[in-house]
């Protein structure tokens, strides 16, 4: 039985006392339980995951607490996701401005984590060895849930309702043609293994290198078009909670988003965890590399996710997220918000930095001192840079001249590389 129904049924004799406890008792649910599980299986031992539940916004301020939850899903050798594992929040925070309120903080996140991964696969670059790697990021703060996702290892939200929404989009090739396309444009080439004479085998996967994933961390050896610039989505649960499932493709080769999260209903996190592996497991044998993180964000007077009502199933299955269904993203969770089980707050998935750093021209007009938005490192104008106020003429006439931020000149030419452009040596050094 519901409060509400028994508040109908009995007579109205709460002292005011208990109400306004209630009240109090209320507005301490905008800050959530998180409780995870974990559990994986390994193949070929490429798989990382991390989990930080101690962050804080303000060092030394345990009021500003959040969480991190990710995984690395490593292909051909570890060194990439190690990398990025070791490296990559570390410089996502340190892309978010200082000294600046929560609100402000959240709204910056989505930028700090296309800088934080453009910078760590930069220096991963710099160390000349070839191994790549997935990435998927998700920050938990109070009710706000940021995820960044290069490759294909998705995050899935669950929440109150019976709604199970992806917070991921698939960075495969074969699944994938607005990224096809972004990768023939930058000069890639995309097809399927050739065999036996000319037959064709496998998914897509682009050349040189052969890869099947369209975004990664790492891949130095592959083209410069497989880039490392996240799909980011910020979205906002009520405060009824929900569960959140990340998965390296181990699991969702083997199953559906839908199918995933409705094994593990009503289980608590870390028996969720082992319940997901083990039924990708039984679904399609140990093919793959399988790790799985399950984060539960929870009113704090309720130790448990409920299990979800089935009632709205039928409404929903319409609009469930399938492997082809990427493209539906914000149709369904516009959905999703009109019922109100979340509220959208950002989501951008492009390839261009320009559209993802933002107009601002961070610099220090006094001492003449830039700040790269990608790397954060400062350079001086003198450094081979012509300084206006407005853009920069870094290309040449006939290219689109850049309206994003200060980008010191190895972020620059990382973004003309990534645009399939050969940076120009005479307009660089001008
Ligand atoms: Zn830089």
């Amino acid at each position: 039985m519901s409060q509400a129904e028994e508040s109908r049924m009995k007579p109205p004799l709460v002292p005011l006392a208990t109400l306004l406890g209630r009240e109090l008792r209320n507005e301490k649910v905008e800050t959530p339980f998180v409780k995870f599980g974990q559990a994986a299986l390994a193949k070929k031992g490429e798989d990382y995951f991390l989990v930080k539940l101690d962050c804080q916004r303000v060092p030394g301020s345990p009021a500003t607490s959040f969480s991190v939850f990710s995984i690395f899903d490593g292909h051909n050798g570890i060194s990439a996701a190690i990398f990025a594992k070791e490296n990559l929040l570390g410089n996502i925070l340190s892309a978010i401005p200082q000294g600046i309120s929560r609100e402000e903080w959240l709204q910056a996140l989505p930028r700090a984590l296309v800088a934080g991964f453009v910078k760590t696969d930069i220096e991963f670059q710099q160390r000349g060895e070839t191994s790549g790697t997935t990435v998927t990021f998700v920050v938990i703060d109070g009710w706000t849930i940021t995820v960044a996702s290069v490759g294909d290892s998705r995050c899935i939200l669950d929440t109150q309702g019976g709604v199970v929404s992806l917070l991921t989009v698939d960075h495969r090739l074969e699944e994938n043609a607005e990224e096809r396309e972004r990768v023939t444009a930058s000069g890639g080439e995309v097809g399927r293994l050739n065999v036996f004479g000319g037959n064709e085998v496998g998914p897509l996967r682009c050349w040189p290198g052969g890869l099947c994933l369209s975004r990664s961390i790492g891949d130095t050896d592959v083209g410069e078009f497989i880039v490392p610039v996240p799909h980011v989505k910020q979205v906002k649960l009520s405060n009824a909670g929900g569960r959140l499932i990340i998965a390296s493709d181990g699991i969702w080769d083997a199953l559906s988003s839908d199918v995933a999260a409705k094994s593990c209903r009503g289980l608590p996190a870390d028996l969720a965890a082992k319940l997901v592996v083990k039924e990708a497991l039984r679904s399609r044998g140990l093919k793959d590399d399988t790790t799985c993180l399950v984060v539960d964000i929870i009113p704090l007077d309720q130790p448990v996710l409920p299990p979800t009502p089935r009632k709205k199933q039928n409404m929903i299955r319409s609009f469930l997220f399938g492997k082809k269904s990427q493209n539906s993203t914000n149709k369904t969770t516009n959905k999703l918000s009109a019922i109100g089980v979340v509220e959208e707050l950002f989501e951008e998935g492009s390839a261009m930095l320009a559209e993802r750093l933002g107009k601002d021209f961070p610099a220090d007009v006094n001492s003449g001192i830039f700040k790269c938005a990608v790397c954060q490192i400062d350079q001086p104008p003198a450094d081979g840079l012509a300084v206006n106020s407005g853009p920069l003429p870094f290309f040449p006439a006939a290219s689109k001249p850049w309206d994003g931020p200060f980008l010191c000149t190895k972020c620059r030419n990382k973004k003309d590389a990534m645009e399939g452009k050969r940076p120009n040596p005479t307009t660089i050094t001008a």
